[in-house]
């Protein structure tokens, strides 16, 4: 029988319903260090993922469910809560096989831990997933509003150890129907008390590293500098005007999408802006000649093939999960001379803009402009410096320093709540949560 990872998420769900199993989990026992899972299904997960896949880090728990309606499998990765409840962004794409979805989870999960903890927020490291099959089509309206409630549902069933928020494939729209059934959930519309779209903030706060790094490599400011931008979306159209406000020479930016090209090229007409045109899965534009290359698409995208090709001297953007991975290609990086900003310390405002809804708003609110003032010890600029410097000094990658500095505040334990959210998935867990009422 085909092994649990090499399913198709619609396969594996189908798996799971035949099992008897709309719902399941994995959870990790530190004292023992077993990954347990609620049915020999997901154990065959857990003994894969234990004894062979690296991207496992003592990860708290997995859950796993079938949308009743949908059928779409929906998934929530919850890495270390020490610091809070589980925060990150709800990720709906479309995987080959259960394998990258897994992968894809773990390694989002853990980046959203040392994000949260280098950023000071009391938050622990979770993210969610919408998996999809390649071959499935695009969901006609009514049943992404169904699949997004089911989503809200979900989460509301895991009692907040996980809070989820906007991610790639999530749309506002998208968050809004989450909250019709759930409270754990943050990016949501302003007209509801939420803080609404993140991602103009998000592009403020990696153009505020690229400036760190800049002035860390005495190479000046954005001012008279190429910059090659992959991904024009959310994020990335955010940053190309303050890229030119800043002066930049010329910015290349490539998108897979017609739509946002046609929308840039009526925007920035007369503009130092090129646009093209890309393929999914396209890397030509890593290879451009630039004094900067920001990846604002998606993860793995510095890895061997590419990274011999770039021609920046620095790689600063908000893509999650740049590195394939993270020890030899941040290596291969630093052994080139080029400066890699990390994109869990470039890209926190997203979180940051969002993840303290409940506490109200005030004008120029300190505790979200502080992450931008340059002398502040744990804003964006001097956080990035520090990376930076530790990294010359400790002659390691950049990504070594960051994971360093991170891992240490991630073990501090959050002020009041302690370690909460880990008692909930041990309630969880009792109350036989994968048995449980689905709606
Ligand atoms: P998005 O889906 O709005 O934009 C991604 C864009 O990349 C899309 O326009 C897509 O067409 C394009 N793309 C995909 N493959 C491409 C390729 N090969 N070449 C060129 N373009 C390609 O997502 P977003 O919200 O802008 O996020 C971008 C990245 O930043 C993601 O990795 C996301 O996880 C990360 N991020 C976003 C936020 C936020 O606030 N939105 C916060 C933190 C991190």
């Amino acid at each position: 029988m085909t092994r649990p990872q090499q399913l198709s998420p619609a396969q594996f769900a189908d798996r799971m319903l035949a099992a008897g199993q709309r719902r399941g989990y994995l959870v990790y026992e530190p004292s023992t260090r077993a990954l347990c899972g609620s049915h020999s299904l997901f154990q065959e997960l857990a003994d894969w993922l234990l004894d062979e896949v690296p991207d496992f880090q003592a990860h708290e728990a997995m859950f796993f469910e079938v949308g009743p309606e949908s059928g779409l499998l929906m998934t929530a990765f919850v890495h270390d809560t020490n610091r809070g409840q589980a925060q990150g962004g709800l990720r709906r794409w479309a995987y080959t096989d259960m394998e990258s979805v897994l992968k894809d989870g773990l390694r989002l999960s853990a980046g959203m831990t040392r994000k949260n903890a280098l950023a000071g927020l009391w938050w622990g490291g979770g993210k969610g997933i919408i998996a999809q099959d390649e071959s499935s089509s695009e969901l006609a309206p009514e049943a992404r509003a169904v699949a997004y409630r089911e989503y809200g549902s979900f989460v509301s069933s895991l009692r907040g150890c996980y809070l989820t928020a906007e991610d790639v494939g999530t749309r506002p729209g998208d968050i809004a129907e989450i909250f019709r059934s759930t409270r754990f959930v943050t990016c949501i519309a302003p007209e509801a008390g939420g803080s609404g779209n993140p991602s103009s903030m998000t592009a403020a706060g990696t153009v505020c590293a690229m400036e760190a790094a800049l002035d860390f490599m005495q190479l000046g400011s954005i001012a008279g500098k190429t910059i090659a931008l992959q991904g024009t979306g959310n994020v990335g159209s955010a940053m190309i005007p303050l890229m030119l406000e800043r002066g930049a020479e010329r910015i290349i930016a490539a998108d897979i999408s017609s739509e946002r090209r046609t929308a840039l090229l009526d925007t920035y007409a007369g503009e130092p802006l090129e646009v093209r045109s890309s393929r999914p899965g396209d890397l030509d534009l890593l290879a451009e000649p630039c004094d900067i290359l920001a990846p604002a698409a998606l993860g793995g995208v510095l890895n061997p093939k590419t990274i011999p090709q770039i021609q920046a001297k620095l790689v600063c953007g908000p893509a999650n999960n740049q590195l394939l991975d993270a020890g030899r290609d941040g290596a291969a990086l630093e052994k080139r001379g080029i400066t890699f900003v990390p994109d869990f310390v470039c890209n926190r405002m997203g979180i940051v803009y969002c993840c303290n809804e409940q506490y109200g708003y005030v004008n120029g609110d300190p505790m979200i402009d502080r992450h931008f003032d340059r002398a502040w010890s744990g804003g964006i600029f001097k956080t990035t410096r520090r990376v930076l410097e530790l990294a010359r000094a400790s002659d390691c990658s950049a990504v070594d320093a960051a994971h360093h500095l991170a891992d240490e505040l991630a073990k501090r334990t959050h002020p009041i709540w302690g370690h909460r959210a880990r008692k909930i998935i041990e309630s969880l867990v009792v109350d036989r949560w994968e048995r449980g009422k689905v709606r």
